[in-house]
């Protein structure tokens, strides 16, 4: 019998409570359980519930993705369930969508299940029937610890918002708990950069992931950009060298460009992407990589609910796209890792070119080479340097 592929499953839940002006995801406003019972409210909340059947019925048919998977079932090795936001859908339903995925796919032993959550929709209850549910993981999207910078990016909940969903996931029995921070936020300077990630630190998390914002076309910071008190690209680079050294001195290694965490904590779900491995993704706007294939879901919810099938995304998996995504973490490209993968040595084409790139952006170790902090700073020119030549 054939062995069976190993895939990380994504599922997607495209709600938010409301929009944050700097995000361009694919996300439908979901009310609160407390708003009021207007005609638009019902309508959104039967959507969500809609939505999230149509999920579980993916998970339990597999029909919508028939012609990309054949019918196989990968066996799981990690489950992420990010959005949108998924604590802003009710608990018990997201519940039900982990416990299908569970009764419907092989899942490894030990596998790392992460559910992604906003501190102002996720409480005591929600971690309770996650954690219930099976997830193993949380990753809290608190942005900034300081409360201007978090009202300029249109979170609602303060810092002791964030404080006590922190608590709440460890009192429902997380031990690993990431913290997403972002560089280059309206009004944020190197000291408030610097009280934020000792604040982060004094939270404990397992995991800090740190973005640096960008002005997405389409959305309201975009087109407010210039009244925006947004930090300069030299403050940026600086802020970004700051925080590498900075959770190095709390203990927190990088592991990727925006990945940092404590021994044994990198995210395995993320890892699997980083080196080419094949995940499923489910739901609207969901990507997917099985079999060499890539596919994904329309940003469409209704589509999804009405049974809509993914479209195809062309080959993946090519040296070219290995050596990228193996440049983005600090391990680097290793050329036995590459030859593990398509089972033949890596062409000494990309040593050549990143020997041609300046010494600050590439360092070089016995069997290959990754970019430095100031190589991940400039990744897509230094990345793009590799692979042209
Ligand atoms: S909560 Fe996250 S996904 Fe939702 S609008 Fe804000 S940044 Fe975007």
């Amino acid at each position: 019998m054939k062995p069976r592929n190993k895939a990380g499953l994504y599922l997607h839940i495209p709600f938010c409570r409301s929009k944050c002006p700097y995000c361009d995801f694919y996300s439908l406003r979901v009310p609160g359980d407390r708003s009021p019972q207007t005609e638009q409210n019902r309508a959104a909340r039967e959507k969500t519930d809609a939505y999230l059947d149509a999920l579980c019925d993916e998970l339990e048919t597999g029909r919508r993705a028939a012609a990309f998977t054949d019918g196989d079932r990968p066996v799981i090795s990690s489950v992420y369930i990010g959005g949108g936001t998924p604590s802003a859908v009710p608990a018990e339903k997201l519940a039900k969508v982990l416990e299908t995925a569970f009764r419907y796919y092989p899942v490894e032993n030990g596998a790392e299940i992460t559910v992604e959550a906003n501190p102002s929709s996720a409480d005591a209850a929600f971690f309770r029937a996650m954690k219930r549910a099976g997830a193993n993981r949380v990753s809290l999207g608190m942005q900034s610890a300081l409360d201007d910078e978090r009202r300029a990016l249109g979170r609602t909940a303060g810092f002791d918002g964030v404080k006590r969903a922190v608590s709440a996931a460890r009192d429902a029995g997380f031990d690993n708990l990431s913290l997403d921070l972002m560089l280059g936020v309206p009004g944020q300077t190197a000291e408030s950069l610097a009280e934020s990630v000792s604040l982060c630190a004094e939270l404990a998390p397992e995991h800090v992931s740190a973005y640096i914002l960008q002005l997405e076309e389409d959305t309201p910071f975009y087109a407010r950009r210039d009244r925006l008190a947004l930090p300069d690209e030299d403050a940026v680079c600086d802020m970004y060298r700051a925080l590498v050294s900075r959770l190095g001195e709390y203990g927190f290694a990088q592991y990727e460009i925006s990945n940092f965490a404590r021994p044994g904590f990198e995210s395995r779900h993320n890892t699997n992407y980083w080196r080419c491995g094949d995940y499923l993704g489910v739901g609207a706007a969901a990507h997917s990589f099985l079999n060499g294939r890539r596919f994904y879901y329309p940003r469409d919810i209704d589509s999804f609910i009405a049974g809509g099938v993914p479209a195809d995304d062309g080959e993946g998996g090519t040296p070219e796209e290995f050596v990228m995504l193996a440049l983005r973490t600090a391990r680097g490209l290793r050329y036995d890792d590459y030859e593990a993968y398509f089972g033949a040595p890596a062409d000494g084409k990309y040593e050549a070119a990143a020997r041609r790139l300046p010494e600050r952006y590439v360092r070089f170790f016995d069997g290959g080479f990754s970019l430095t902090v100031e190589g991940f700073l400039l990744s897509n020119t230094v990345i793009a340097g590799v692979l042209c030549g």
